[in-house]
C-alpha cells in the first residue's frame, strides 16, 4: 500500500527537518503549506510577528494602527502542531554542515533551508540618503515615520506662533512607484486632517509634498494611461509632481538634485527601490543576482544545491521569457506555496516541478476614493472602482478571518470618522524637549 504524507505516523524528531528564515508573505505561504504534513518546520523571524507590508503606508501616515497590519507568527501557526516559531536574526548559514547560525550563536539544524528574507530599501549609494531619509519596509519604519510627521506638524505651527505668521513647510518624497503614489496621496490627506479635526494652525497653500521621481512617469509598472491619471489625481489632491529628477544628496535639512538645486525640506521619505542582498545572511550573498536576490532554478532551488530553496522579494525567481518576477506579495505567496509542494516532492523521493506565475494584476492606491489596478490581460480599472478593488484584494490576503474582519470595520470606521488614535504620537525616542 502507498502511503500519502498525511498517513505515514513518525516521531517528531525522526521527521525532515524544514527551516524557514522569514515570516513575511513567502515564509508564511510556505510554513502553511508544510503545516498538518510529516515534516518538521522550524519558521525563524527577527520579529515575532509577520507584517503585512502593503499596508505600512497607511501606518506611517496614520490611517492604521500597528496592531492593524501585524499578527503575531506563533498565532498563526498555533493550531499546526509540526510548525515551531524562533525569535531570532538568523546572522550566517553552513551550507556544509546543514546549519544556521543565529545572531544570539546558537545553530539549528535542517534538512531542507528556505531563505524568505524579503528585501530592504536600497538607498543606491546616494549620499546622505540611509542616514537622512525615511524608508517604509518594516513596521518600526512605519512607527518612526508617522511619529516623524507627526512632530513636524506640531513644531510647524509652535514654529509659526514664534514667528507671528504661519510657517512653510515641505516634505519630499523619493520614488514614483506605488509605495511614492500611495504615501504621498496619504500624507496630504493627513495633513488635510490635521487642520480640519485637529485644529493644527497650519495654512495647506504654505505645506508643499512634492514627489520625485528619475522616470518621465508615475508606476512604470502600469500602462500610461494609468500613469496619467495617478499624476492627475496626485495633483488634484495638492501633490507636486517633479519628473526627470535625480537625488545626488540629502543631509539634515535638504534633499539636493543632479541639476544643481537644493530644496529645503523637514522630511525626505525614501521609496526608490529595494535590495534584497542586506537581509541575505552573509555567507549566500555570494550567490546573489539582480537586486541582490539569490540566483534560483526553475523549482526555486538555490543554483548547485540540492536542499536550499530561496522564495518571495529574496529570490530572483525566473520567468519564461529570462527575466526575472517583480517583488510583490503574489509573486511571494504563489512562490511559497510551489516550494512547499516541492519539498514534499524531495522527501517523498518524487520529482520536481518548474514555478509559474500566475498574474493577478497590480494595484496601488492614490487616496482614500481612488486606485489604478491593472487586471490580467491590460485591464485598466480606475477611479472608486479601482480603490474598491484595492481595499477587498488587500482584504482577502490579510492573514486570518478574525484580522480581516477587524481591519474591514476599522477601516470603514476610519474612513468615515478619521478617529484621532493612529495620530497620538506615542514614541520610544523622539520625545519634545
Ligand atoms: C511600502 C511597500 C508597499 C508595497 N505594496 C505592495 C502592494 O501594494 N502589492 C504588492 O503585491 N506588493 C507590494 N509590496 C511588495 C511586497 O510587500 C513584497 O513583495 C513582499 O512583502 C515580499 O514578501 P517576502 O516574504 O519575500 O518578504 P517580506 O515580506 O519582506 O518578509 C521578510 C521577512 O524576513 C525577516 N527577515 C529578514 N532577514 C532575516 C534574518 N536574517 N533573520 C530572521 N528574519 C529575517 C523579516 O523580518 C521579514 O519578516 C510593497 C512593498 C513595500 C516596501
Amino acid at each position: 500500500m502507498e502511503n500519502s504524507p498525511r498517513s505515514v505516523p513518525r516521531t517528531l524528531a525522526s521527521r525532515a527537518h524544514v527551516v524557514i528564515i522569514g515570516g513575511g508573505f513567502a515564509g508564511v505561504a510556505v510554513a502553511k503549506g508544510l503545516s498538518d504534513r510529516d515534516i518538521r518546520v522550524t519558521i525563524i523571524d527577527q520579529h515575532n510577528f509577520h507584517t503585512f507590508v502593503p499596508l505600512l503606508y497607511q501606518v506611517a501616515t496614520a490611517g492604521l494602527e500597528p496592531a492593524d497590519v501585524a499578527f503575531p507568527i506563533r498565532t498563526i501557526f498555533g493550531h499546526a502542531k509540526n510548525v515551531r516559531f524562533r525569535h531570532g536574526r538568523v546572522r550566517s548559514v553552513d551550507q556544509s554542515r546543514n546549519l544556521v547560525v543565529l545572531g544570539d550563536g546558537s545553530q539549528i539544524d535542517y534538512d531542507h533551508l528556505v531563505v524568505a528574507t524579503g528585501a530592504t530599501a536600497a538607498f543606491f549609494g546616494v549620499p546622505g540618503a540611509s542616514l537622512f531619509a525615511m524608508p517604509l519596509y518594516t513596521l518600526s519604519d512605519a512607527r518612526r515615520l508617522r511619529n516623524r510627521l507627526l512632530l513636524i506638524l506640531e513644531e510647524t505651527e509652535v514654529r509659526g506662533e514664534i514667528d507671528g505668521a504661519l510657517a512653510q513647510l515641505t516634505f519630499v518624497v523619493v520614488g514614483g512607484g506605488p509605495t511614492g503614489v500611495e504615501t504621498s496621496g496619504a500624507l496630504t490627506e493627513l495633513i488635510q486632517i490635521a487642520i480640519k479635526r485637529d485644529g493644527l494652525r497650519l495654512d495647506p497653500e504654505r505645506i508643499r509634498v512634492v514627489l520625485v521621481d528619475m522616470a518621465p512617469r508615475l508606476l512604470t509598472a502600469f500602462p500610461e494611461r494609468a500613469s496619467d491619471y495617478a499624476k492627475r489625481q496626485l495633483e488634484s489632491s495638492g501633490v507636486e509632481v517633479q519628473f526627470g529628477r535625480s537625488v545626488v544628496g540629502i543631509d539634515e535639512h535638504s534633499i539636493h538634485f543632479g541639476d544643481g538645486e537644493r530644496v529645503e525640506c523637514a522630511a525626505v521619505i525614501w521609496a526608490a527601490g529595494v535590495s534584497a542582498g542586506d537581509a541575505l545572511p552573509h555567507d549566500l550573498a555570494s550567490t546573489s543576482g539582480p537586486g541582490g536576490r539569490v540566483l534560483v532554478g526553475g523549482d526555486l532551488r538555490l543554483l548547485g544545491s540540492a536542499n536550499v530553496w530561496a522564495v518571495g522579494d529574496a529570490a530572483a525567481v525566473p520567468l519564461s521569457d529570462g527575466a526575472f518576477c517583480a517583488q510583490l506579495a503574489p509573486v511571494a505567496i504563489q512562490s511559497g506555496r510551489h516550494c512547499a509542494e516541492q519539498i514534499l516532492h524531495v522527501v517523498h523521493g518524487e520529482a520536481t516541478t518548474d514555478f509559474r506565475y500566475h498574474d493577478k494584476g497590480i494595484m496601488a492606491t492614490i487616496g482614500r476614493n481612488a486606485a489604478v489596478a491593472e487586471l490580467p490581460h491590460g485591464v485598466v480599472v480606475k477611479g472608486r472602482l479601482g480603490w474598491l478593488a484595492w481595499l477587498g484584494l488587500h482584504l482577502w490576503y490579510l492573514v486570518g478571518f478574525r484580522n480581516r474582519l477587524r481591519v474591514f470595520i476599522n477601516w470603514t470606521w476610519r474612513y468615515f470618522d478619521w478617529p484621532s488614535g493612529p495620530r497620538l504620537i506615542v514614541a520610544d525616542a523622539e520625545t519634545v524637549e
